[in-house]
């Protein structure tokens, strides 16, 4: 049998109208496989990352469901678990979108937004709740939210979820809501505690599984770029990048490993001046959705983020990515460039790499299957200059001495710190709400950061064991080791 159409997976005439009016004609595998049985009312566990059309495949059936009866107050009808407060709110949009020919009552729990409108909001009876744990809990905790009216809870990005340790809550959670309930489970991996958790939530649960794509995608230019190891040495290739693609660039992803480089690497571009913002878990709610808001209508053309920060955003049509850190993790690679080059479009990626990630490199190659052709000759063709191998990342970055004798590093450093200072304040979290989801994002951040050091690197140096009080300007010796 064929790919089935949308017509013939079972949904209600108002909801196969409104996937006509988004131009949808034909079901993705996990849409096929899933909304089948989602519709028959069964538990399914769907084994699909972003960008898979996995929103839609519980959106769609959900919407058909609930057709019929209505909420009450303080009683929703569905729950939609998400992981962070951006994917909630793309799920609402989807909401929106496909629930256009229904008068669905939406309402969205997420930190860093006030507790009274979500209170009207819940107090009106919900459709639909979609909610991050930390802030669900706390309504729940405040006695303005009752969950055993709940018929189909949604559980997505279960192992984001667990990266966040939002393990506990989930548990907590799912134990709120009957057990009659109907359960649609998402996660791009199964590790063992995902497992465990299925097994201890869902009845019977109807398998759908698509292939993590380990490909990359052909219509994407794919180039590895030497540089120094310096952070600046590294900035500097970035924007000679930048510049040198400006006739193709429409807009570009710059990815960073860590959020410390994100903010330090967002306040250098600011400097010199280009159309930059920054996306990473301690911004507040309002800076984030305006950061991403500006990227996807075009005005901001480039987006500086880690991959937490922006793992399962769904950002269409983007003509570059540039890593200003090759991934640590070679699958992340093939997510990063994944962002360019979709729908057939043609797309660019650009991979800034030092001496220290030659072995990143390999894995990525390994992992893809190809080698990726340098833009301007390999890593031999770089000078080989003793202080190129000083610690390139992080804070407590060494080296300033540049060509010239001009502390350039300091300089560029203190300017952009003045400016960044001020827009740190602005992000500076005020609701004390928020602070749950945010600490648990920033903590598994940390974990995960801590996790891959542990496995697969050395301790990056900087970030502890930099001389204090040289600031910007440490000295050489200070550099030499030490012996015992
Ligand atoms: P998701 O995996 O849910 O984040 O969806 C990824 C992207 O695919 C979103 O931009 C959706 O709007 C889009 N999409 C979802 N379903 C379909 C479909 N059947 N055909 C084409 N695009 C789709």
């Amino acid at each position: 049998m064929g790919t089935p159409t949308f017509a013939e997976l079972g949904l209600s005439t108002k909801v196969l109208d409104a996937v006509t009016s988004a131009g949808y004609e034909t079901p993705t595998p996990i849409q096929a496989g899933a909304i089948p049985h989602a519709l028959a009312g069964k538990d399914v566990l769907g084994i699909a990352q972003t960008g898979t059309g996995k929103t839609a495949a519980f959106v769609l059936p959900m919407i058909s469901r609930i057709e019929k009866g209505r909420a009450r107050a303080r009683m929703p009808r569905t729950l939609i678990l998400e992981p962070t407060r951006e994917l909630a709110a793309q799920v609402e949009e989807n909401f929106i979108k496909y629930g256009k020919n229904h008068r669905l009552n939406i309402a969205l729990l997420i930190g860093g937004v006030s507790f009274d409108e979500q209170d009207r909001k819940l107090e009106r009876g919900a459709d639909v709740l979609i909610a991050t744990p930390g802030r669900l809990l706390d309504h729940f905790e405040r006695g303005k939210l009752l969950l055993t009216g709940v018929d189909i809870l949604v559980i997505d990005e279960a192992d984001r979820m667990l990266d966040m340790g939002f393990i506990p809550d989930i548990e907590r959670i799912c134990k709120l809501i009957p057990f009659t309930r109907q359960t649609l489970f998402f996660s791009a991996t199964m590790p063992p505690e995902i497992t465990k958790l299925t097994e201890q939530f869902l009845q019977a649960p109807v398998r759908v599984e698509v292939a993590r794509p380990s490909t990359t995608a052909a219509n994407v230019t794919q180039r590895i770029v030497k540089s120094k190891g310096k952070a600046w040495d590294k900035r500097e290739t970035l924007r000679n990048l930048i510049r040198a693609e400006e006739a193709e660039l429409k807009n570009a992803i710059i990815f960073c490993n860590r959020k410390v480089d994100v903010s330090e690497l967002f306040r250098s571009l600011i400097k010199h001046e280009f159309d930059a913002g920054a996306l990473h878990g301690d911004m507040d709610q309002r800076a984030r959705m305006a950061t991403l808001e500006g990227f996807r209508a075009g005005k901001l053309k480039l987006l500086v983020a880690s991959d937490v920060a922006a793992r399962g955003l769904d950002i269409p049509d983007v003509s570059h990515v540039f890593n200003f850190d090759v991934p640590i993790h070679a699958e992340d690679y093939v997510h990063r460039i994944g962002r360019t080059g979709r729908a057939g479009r043609s797309g660019k990626a650009f991979t800034i790499v030092t001496r220290s990630d030659q072995k990143y490199l390999d894995a990525i190659e390994k992992l893809t299957g190809q080698d990726i052709e340098w833009l301007d000759g390999d890593l031999t063709s770089l000078s080989t200059d003793a202080e190129d191998e000083a610690p390139a990342r992080g804070r407590g970055r060494s080296g300033s001495k540049t060509r010239g004798g001009k502390t350039r590093d300091a300089k560029e450093a203190k300017e952009t710190r003045e400016k960044a200072e001020k827009a740190a304040d602005k992000s500076e979290r005020t609701e004390k709400s928020e602070r749950k989801d945010n600490i648990r994002e920033a903590n598994a951040a940390r974990a995960d950061n801590a996790d891959r050091k542990r496995g697969q690197r050395k301790p990056d140096k900087e970030d502890g064991d930099a001389p204090l009080g040289f600031g910007e300007d440490m000295p050489d010796f200070m550099k030499i080791a030490i012996r015992a």
